[in-house]
């Protein structure tokens, strides 16, 4: 190390599990990157995606100024080239074409840091575009509208209390291989062996047997594409069982009666086929959730692409 080496903490942006970073910089470069164990959330744990910042840093295709396509060739170029180019194009675009004529794509980090969260949406409305996509827009957006209906809001995505669930259930979900997005949860697989450590269960509906799934009390390989038809039966079981009991949420819960009606007709014997699982599988994946003491479902990627 030589002497203008130092270390500095960070908070690695690369996905929601917020793993603290001790990072080793040379000057201005990064030259390493570990697990900060003195980090109260993740105690040292990252995935080799942190690890590889050092990599990252020095890759000779990372973007390091804007680039101006001009005759038809991306170039590098200052900060004011390019604001000077999109005033000179977007305004006269807009006024040609109408706003829906800019597309935006934001990438992934931008939802893992706090400049990133707070201005893309300001761009956004003074664009007034609605042609916006984004690693969610790939992965997660059925997320995002279910809990817009559900909550009122499309942020509000539940994030499962893995480390005091006695029974937790993952719908489409492998996060021995992609630590749990969407569930801020720094090292997923540890707190999932903590799970089994302290005698809770864990149930895995995925079509493949995946790390995840090895590592489960139960897995039940689902036909692709029927996710919603599982789900649909486990609800019906739960209801016509008399198995949920929305105690003190129930003043906040409307349209029980409508969904009621909904699904009365999928039954697990009605699924069974087409998610290629038995009936028997089905209402026992439903009983034990409802009998745990503390449950927790987690649908990902799988479960929102269907
Ligand atoms: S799991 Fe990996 S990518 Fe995600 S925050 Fe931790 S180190 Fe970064």
């Amino acid at each position: 190390m030589s002497h203008d080496s130092r270390t500095a903490p960070r908070i690695c942006p690369l996905c929601e599990a917020t793993c603290g970073l001790t990072l080793t910089i040379e000057g201005t470069t990064v030259t390493g990157a570990r697990g900060d164990h003195d980090d109260v959330f993740s105690q040292g744990f990252i995935c080799p995606k942190g690890a590889s910042f050092g990599g990252l840093d020095a890759d000779p295709d990372r973007l390091r100024t804007p680039l101006v396509r001009t005759d038809g060739v991306l170039r590098e170029a200052t900060w004011s080239e390019a604001f000077d180019a999109v005033a000179a194009k977007i305004p006269a675009l807009t006024r040609e074409h109408g706003e829906q004529a800019v597309g935006v794509y934001l990438g992934n980090p931008n939802v893992h840091t706090m400049a990133g969260g707070l201005y893309p949406p300001l761009l956004l409305s003074a664009l007034g575009t609605r042609n916006v996509f984004t690693a969610s827009t790939l992965d997660q957006m059925p997320k995002h509208v279910s809990s817009g209906l559900l909550f009122g809001d499309a942020q509000a995505i539940p994030v499962p209390d893995l480390d005091r669930t006695a029974h937790l259930l993952l719908i489409g979900a492998n996060p021995l291989e992609s630590n749990g997005s969407l569930c801020t949860a720094p090292d997923f697989p540890g707190r999932l062996r903590a799970l089994r450590r302290r005698g809770g269960t864990l149930t895995v509906v995925d079509p493949r047997r995946t790390r995840t799934a090895r590592l489960a009390d139960r897995h039940a390989a689902i036909r692709p594409g029927t996710d919603a038809l599982l789900l649909a039966a486990l609800t019906q079981v739960l209801l016509e069982e008399k198995l949920t009991d929305p105690g003190a949420l129930g003043e906040h819960l409307e349209g029980l009666d409508e969904l009621t009606e909904a699904i009365a007709d999928f039954t697990p014997e009605a699924v069974a086929a087409a998610c290629d699982l038995d009936a028997e599988t089905i209402r026992a994946i439903a009983r034990e959730l409802a009998a745990a003491p503390a449950a927790a479902v987690y649908g990902r990627i799988g479960s929102c692409t269907v």
